[in-house]
């Protein structure tokens, strides 16, 4: 893997209260370290600044790991990064988008259940009709499928004779960015988002 790719590998950030408050790139991650705001943070979370991480990676030059390597320096690449005076909180209110919706309801319809990856199938329901106040809000919006949005109509779900799997509820921030790259959820971050109680 060329340094250029392995800059854009993902990586998580902890607070000053070891909360995961976002997901950054390698590239970030390590101008963190090299301005001293940031130091690595590993699974049985010890931290190290950049000098001692440095220092780390020397012991691994033959391993079966990712290392950034320059003409003076060679850098384990790091999998989370802990911000020691950074105490902003996880957010915990996220903007409504059409495509967190689709994380939040997993791409069901939030009435029938039915899978709806193909774009065409999905529209959003205003559980409380728009007609009759509802606001488009998390907790009034929900995924639903073609034929369930035609049977409800202008209705409530009481009236329409449909019943929502789940009450709508605004997402955790925490649970959301996960859904979005699950790809490049990493194996080290279980314990941090354990000890936040969001994994899985
Ligand atoms: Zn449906």
């Amino acid at each position: 893997m060329s340094n250029k790719n392995i800059l854009q590998e993902k990586v998580l950030v902890l607070n000053k209260y070891y909360q995961a408050i976002q997901i950054t790139i390698v590239q970030k991650a390590i101008c963190h370290l090299v301005k001293g705001t940031a130091k690595v943070i590993t699974s049985n979370w010890t931290t190290h600044s950049l000098e001692e991480w440095i220092e780390i990676t020397k012991f691994h030059e033959n391993g079966d790991v990712k290392i950034i390597r320059s003409p003076s320096v060679a850098i384990l690449v790091p999998e989370a990064i802990y911000l020691p005076f950074y105490d902003s909180l996880p957010k915990t209110e996220v903007v409504f988008s059409r495509q967190s919706l689709l994380l939040r309801d997993k791409y069901t319809c939030q009435y029938c259940g039915k899978s709806l990856k193909n774009p065409k199938e999905r529209t959003i329901d205003h559980v409380i009709p728009k007609s009759r106040g509802g606001k488009t809000v998390w907790t009034n919006v929900v995924l639903c499928c073609k034929k369930c949005n035609l049977k409800k109509g202008d209705r409530t779900p009481e009236e329409a004779g449909l019943k929502l799997i789940k009450q709508p509820k605004t997402p955790k921030w925490q649970a959301l960015i996960l859904e979005e790259f699950p790809k490049h959820k990493k194996e080290s971050w279980k314990v941090f988002l354990d000890f936040a109680g969001f994994f899985g």
